[in-house]
């Protein structure tokens, strides 16, 4: 079978909820990715930022192959040895006093939306079924249909109603908005992404997260920060939060805590939010499984044992750097911070941000676009300066193709 063969059998038997690249992959190692015909890619997509440590890294695997032959799931309705160490592993790495494991990004979302509605009625007072929590225009949180339901893609929304109530929508990086709504006293949160990735990578105002977290303590609001995509060193700090010495009340992590070799979502919190759940009240059969477990602790020890932080951020300078100097009519904005980067692109000729992804692919660099016209750059974060410059240098010829 060669590539055309694979993408057929794919449009035949899979739901059409995704529109790929035309690449197949079969192999990935380290910042590349090798597809069906044995043609080597960077991967700038990182599958969205969940491989950071790389493809298949062996600290990760190990620990995955060790406890999948020892004991792969027991369900919560048992104690099971692995999971202690992690939570612990986890709590004491961000900072929290308790940790509540699920799955997926989505699952973390939707487990502190009701964290923070149960907070809000046992906690804070907020009459029964009237907690309203705020989020930010353009945010993407995930799939379910709680979650599309405080959306403003109208892609992820249209024909999937009738929708969730309790969301009150602002516009990112306005704190003049955040402050009004926060007059409410029914307001139990604010749920904000710290950079949002998929709406193109919008980085807000320096100060903003710190001003919005002091603006919600002055009214016992919960501060709650989706770091799925901004999290595990991704933005050049461990947390996206760290730059502005901000704490989330409520942390959402998925994607590389398990260095994308496993769906791994985790929320933190302390104990005065945390403890709000009680047994019977949230779950999931896969949730905090042993190998999750086993596998998350050795992802966050690669973050911390090969220093991916301090290398994103300091090749995130270098990248944004060489970037804008490309000579392009086609290449607008190039903003981000450590390795979570976009260009904003203007068509031109007809040739769009798709067209340029498609021939990066054709020169050996894979990216995808966002909204149409931005393209997201986010390779592993083990990748190496003079890689990087091999990169940039596939950027910049494929942009001169369009020239
Ligand atoms: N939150 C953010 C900020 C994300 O970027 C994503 C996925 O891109 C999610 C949540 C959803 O994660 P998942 O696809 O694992 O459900």
């Amino acid at each position: 079978m060669n590539t055309q063969d694979f993408i057929k059998r794919e449009e035949k038997y899979g739901a059409h909820n995704y529109h790929p690249l035309p690449v197949v992959l079969e192999k990935g190692k380290g910042i590349y990715v090798w597809d069906v015909e044995g043609k080597k890619y960077f991967d700038f997509l990182s599958a969205y930022s969940a491989v950071n440590q790389g493809h298949c890294h062996p600290k990760i695997i190990a620990a995955m192959q060790d406890q999948a032959n020892q004991l792969t799931l027991t369900s919560r309705a048992f104690y099971a040895s692995a999971l202690g160490e992690y939570e612990e592993y986890l709590c004491k790495y961000f900072g929290y006093d308790k940790v509540l494991p699920m799955n997926t990004g989505a699952e973390g979302d939707e487990t502190a939306i009701k964290l923070c509605r149960k907070w809000a009625y046992t906690k804070k007072g907020v009459p029964e079924n009237q907690a309203k929590i705020i989020v930010c225009a353009e945010n993407f949180h995930g799939r379910t249909i709680t979650i599309i339901s405080m959306s403003t893609d109208p892609v992820a929304k249209k024909d999937f109603g009738p929708y969730t109530p309790g969301f009150i929508t602002i516009p990112y990086n306005d704190l003049d908005a955040l402050e009004k709504e926060l007059e409410d006293s029914n307001v139990a949160g604010f749920l904000v992404e710290p950079i949002q990735g998929e709406a193109g990578v919008f980085v807000p105002d320096e100060g903003y997260l710190k001003k919005a977290y002091d603006l919600c303590k002055a009214k016992n609001v919960l501060f709650i920060a989706d770091e799925v995509q901004t999290g595990i060193a991704r933005t050049g700090k461990l947390l996206a939060s760290d730059h502005e010495g901000v704490h989330p009340d409520i942390l959402i992590l998925g994607k590389a805590l398990s260095g994308g070799a496993y769906p791994v979502s985790a929320v933190l919190a302390n104990d005065e939010i945390m403890l709000c759940i009680k047994p019977g009240e949230h779950g999931s059969t896969f949730g905090g499984n042993p190998v999750a477990a086993k596998v998350a602790i050795a992802a966050l020890e690669v973050v911390k044992e090969e220093k991916l932080a301090e290398n994103a951020e300091k090749l995130g300078k270098i990248f944004r750097k060489k970037l804008s100097d490309i000579k392009s009519d086609m290449i607008g904005i190039v903003r981000g911070k450590g390795l979570l980067n976009a260009v904003v692109v203007t068509p031109k000729n007809g040739k769009t941000a798709w067209d340029v992804c498609v021939a990066m692919k054709e020169n050996g660099l894979i990216a995808k676009p966002t909204h149409d016209h931005i393209i997201r750059f986010a390779p592993p974060l083990v990748i190496t300066e003079n890689e990087q410059y091999e990169a940039i240098e596939i950027i910049k010829k494929t942009f001169k193709e369009f020239e």
